[in-house]
């Protein structure tokens, strides 16, 4: 499955995360790559909604992992700062991505190796052609049609 977007402000992608957040299910795994201010941790705040939390998300940039919990569980992922795959097995990621909630994970591009085959591949890119607050949002998952 491949499904090219585009948003044309912070507020559309919001919403966008919003939507796939009420369609989660426990298990789920996504990756959200795109360079710093491509619109990761606003698509997770809509996500989040979309679960139905309602605190406050902010990039987990130096704790690399927050949690919430709505509708169900989910774990919110930075990974930017890491500097190895190893450093994710001593926060024990496992725990969390072959659990039943639902795993965001920014920058998931650093961790190729950790990356769960069937996870939801979310990529964000801008293109100043179009103006500052275009993305381009790319969904790919393997093996669904
Ligand atoms: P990242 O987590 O990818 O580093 P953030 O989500 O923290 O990026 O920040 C994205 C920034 O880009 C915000 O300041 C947001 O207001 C701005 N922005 C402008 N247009 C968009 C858009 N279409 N989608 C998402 N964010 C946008
Ligand atoms: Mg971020």
């Amino acid at each position: 499955m491949i499904k090219i977007l585009e948003t044309f402000s912070p507020e559309e992608t919001e919403q966008l995360g919003e939507t796939l957040g009420r369609e989660a299910l426990p298990g789920q795994v996504f990756s959200l790559d795109g360079d710093l201010g491509a619109g990761k941790t606003v698509f997770t705040r809509g996500f989040a909604r979309g679960l139905g939390i309602m605190e406050h998300v902010t990039s987990p940039t130096f704790t690399i992992l927050n949690m919430y919990s709505g509708r169900i569980p989910l774990y919110h992922f930075d990974v930017y700062r890491i500097s190895c795959e190893e450093e994710m097995e001593e926060i024990g990621y496992e725990e969390y991505f072959y659990a039943d909630g639902v795993c965001l994970v920014e920058w998931a591009c650093l961790i190729p190796g950790l990356m769960p085959a069937d996870s939801i591949r979310i990529s964000m890119e801008r293109d100043l052609e179009k103006g500052e607050d275009y993305r381009r949002i790319t969904i790919r998952q393997e093996g669904r049609a």
